[in-house]
């Protein structure tokens, strides 16, 4: 059975604490969304603001193949604005839990079920496809609900969803009452919150129980804990779920998983299922050597599955295995003797707390091979003003190939324009930073700063770190030595 997904990252994600999109920063996400087969798009909430409502415009222009949608309250108010965004249908959302209609909305499931009736007359006359949420709907009497959806089929509702708005259903009731809805002859949706952490679980469930259209968030954004992760829950049906398919392209899910990290600043847990930094990255020995020779025996799925590559961590659960293969992609062959003391050396360094990176690999390959590279860059000198009535403002001596450059940067704080100063110069030019991340090694303000960033030069990615006292000699250090290492052949 082909399931309907529908995306609400620009509505319920973007409810997100903290999290507030731009127009054009929807329009990139919505343009992506569509790119990958998503079947309807909630596209914001036309009543909110004027702001809101231009994103929605420049959405509904684009003329996308998803259905565009905006959520709704059952008031013309609301549907007024969403008529003048030119939205495909709306997310009509009514609430059917006594708690809600009481406390909430202080009226009664007489005027509750008219109201809705209204709300939904009002749209159809309008030309809107409406689908009717019911929110809260797992905590709302089954009779009650059934009752709601009857007499908004008699209203020509388009489609039905089942709320769990505040993530209470288990994968068994989540079945059960889904399947208590089996003789609805249109299609039902499921709307998964995960206080929990069982939205996912709720929502496949769902679908087992009768459900044929699944509302998910990209990463699962959302209010609280958030709603159904997106790709967790596509790459489950896909590959866990034969009876099930949708019309996504999963190869592209870690692009767009990237784009909306990047665009909401909500960044992934690095153990995330399909999207974390370490879904498919390996240290142990053991494991390394078993996915060496066939990587089913550690992956239930392979990386390009979802558009990502494996990786192989360099620290001390590793094993020579692993190690040697890493080595081979440096451009380094070495033998046995070679091989066992390069482990020891890392693993030292491992057992000192410290993350290895790239650039501490190829040093201490160096010091074994007795290979001399000439590092290409070397920092002279780095000066900094900086205070609370001053522009930050770096200057740098560095030698390029031999030759002594003096350069100058500014930016939002030292190490900012430390690096601003740095990067300016031509050979940086192609160079991205791509993550940043300091530790204080100990407590106090003398304590040793651990930079660790990675940087990115075509489709090759490096590690580096630097760890001084100062954290912009630190920030410098770890730059220089990242790029010195992707500018070696
Ligand atoms: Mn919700």
């Amino acid at each position: 059975m082909n399931i309907k997904v529908l995306d609400t990252t620009l509505r319920d994600g973007e409810q997100t604490p903290g999290v507030s999109l731009t127009p054009l920063e929807k329009l990139r996400i919505a343009t992506k969304l569509d790119e990958i087969g998503m079947d309807y798009i909630e596209a914001g909430s036309a009543i909110t603001s004027e702001g809101e409502r231009d994103s929605i415009k420049e959405i509904t222009r684009q003329n996308f193949n998803a259905e565009i949608l905006s959520f709704s309250r059952p008031l013309t108010i609301d549907i007024d604005y969403c008529i003048d965004c030119d939205v495909d249908g709306v997310n009509l959302v009514v609430p059917t839990s006594d708690l809600h209609i009481s406390d909430k909305l202080k009226t009664t499931r007489e005027e509750l079920i008219k109201l809705s009736n209204d709300a939904i007359d009002y749209c159809k006359d309008h030309g809107l496809i409406v689908e009717l949420s019911a929110e809260d709907a797992s905590r709302s009497d089954i009779d009650f609900l059934k009752s709601v959806f009857a007499s908004a089929i008699e209203h020509d509702v388009n489609r039905l969803c089942v709320c769990d708005t505040v993530g209470i259903l288990t994968p068994d009731t989540s079945f059960e009452l889904f399947n208590s809805l089996n003789d609805i002859p249109i299609p039902i949706s499921v709307h998964c919150h995960n206080d929990f952490g069982l939205a996912v679980a709720n929502t496949l469930s769902a679908l087992k129980g009768g459900a044929s259209e699944i509302h998910t968030t990209i990463n699962g954004i959302g209010e609280r804990a958030g709603n159904t992760s997106f790709e967790e829950c596509v790459v489950s049906i896909d590959r866990l779920l034969p009876e099930f398919s949708t019309n996504i392209k999963i190869n592209e899910i870690y692009d767009i998983s990237k784009l909306v990290a990047r665009s909401t600043g909500v960044y992934i847990q690095p153990n995330k299922a399909i999207v974390g930094e370490n879904a498919f990255a390996h240290e142990s020995g053991i494991h390394s050597d078993g996915i060496i020779k066939n990587s089913a025996t550690y992956e239930p799925i392979t990386p390009e599955l979802v558009g990502r590559k494996r990786k192989f961590i360099i620290g001390k659960h590793m094993g020579t295995h692993g190690l040697d293969n890493r080595l081979k992609e440096l451009g380094l062959n070495v033998n046995n003797n070679q091989l066992k003391q390069i482990c020891d050396d890392i693993k030292e360094l491992a057992d000192k707390g410290k993350t290895v990176t790239d650039v501490d690999l190829q040093v201490i390959a160096d010091n074994v091979l007795e290979i001399n590279h000439e590092d290409r860059i070397k920092l002279d000198e780095v000066t900094i003003v900086s205070g609370n009535k001053v522009m930050p403002t770096a200057s740098v001596k560095i030698t390029i190939d031999g030759e002594e450059i003096l350069n100058a940067g500014v930016g939002l704080g030292p190490v900012d324009a430390a690096i601003n100063a740095i990067k300016s110069l031509d050979i940086f030019n192609d160079v991205d930073l791509i993550e940043y991340h300091v530790d204080a090694i100990t407590g106090g303000t003398d304590a040793f700063i651990d930079v660790i960033i990675k940087l990115q030069k075509g489709d090759r990615v490096v590690s580096a770190r630097g760890t001084e006292p100062d954290i912009i000699n630190a920030s410098v250090k770890a730059y220089i030595a990242g790029v010195n290492r992707l500018l070696m052949d």
